[in-house]
């Protein structure tokens, strides 16, 4: 972490308190040295190890994109790695699928475009088929009325297949009361 800016994180360091950091911005980001060494690294987490604000210091990186130095005893390559993706997007969405977690704004967002490529999809079969078995089953998903060249097509479709053969059951019925 860096002293330049006082960021929201820090109101929550106990009065009187000091981050186990503060002085030692040097193991956190050098001032020459590109890259920090590996020794910089253990040292500074070791520190962020031991302070009362490390959840929140990771957060505040996190959810900032910060890209350099040591925040919360993360590296900016373990930041990346933890980093969620927005709301409102597909990644978004599966992310939260995966932690099993629900948001109403992915989603919305995700039935908006669902609907919005099964849209897309029903255009096309209508443009290239007129009409067809996928069509009639997107225009049910998507709550729009059937057209009339997609009911013929699957009229035509079920007139034209096979029924199903009926199985009997024997020595049903004698037994009964
Ligand atoms: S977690 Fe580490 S970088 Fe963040 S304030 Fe604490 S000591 Fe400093
Ligand atoms: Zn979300
Ligand atoms: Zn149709």
């Amino acid at each position: 972490m860096i002293d330049a800016a006082i960021p929201d994180f820090l109101l929550a360091l106990p009065a009187g308190t000091r981050t186990p950091c503060h002085g030692r911005g040097e193991l956190y980001i050098h001032p020459i040295r590109s890259a920090p060494t590996k020794a910089d690294t253990v040292e500074a987490k070791a520190l962020c190890a031991q302070c009362p604000i490390k959840a929140a210091c990771a957060e505040h990186a996190i959810r900032h994109g910060e890209t350099d130095g040591i925040w919360g005893g993360l590296t900016p390559a373990e930041r990346r790695a933890r980093r969620r993706p927005d709301c409102g997007t597909e990644p978004g969405w599966r992310s939260h699928l995966s932690l099993g977690q629900s948001c109403l704004t992915c989603r919305e967002a995700h039935d908006d475009r669902l609907r919005e490529q099964r849209l897309k999809r029903l255009e096309h079969e209508h443009a290239t088929h007129g009409g067809s078995l996928a069509g009639y089953r997107l225009e049910r998903l998507l709550g729009l009325p059937t057209c009339v060249r997609c009911r013929a097509v699957r009229q035509e479709y079920y007139a034209a297949r096979p029924q199903p053969r009926r199985w009997h059951r024997h020595g049903q019925g004698s037994a009964a009361a």
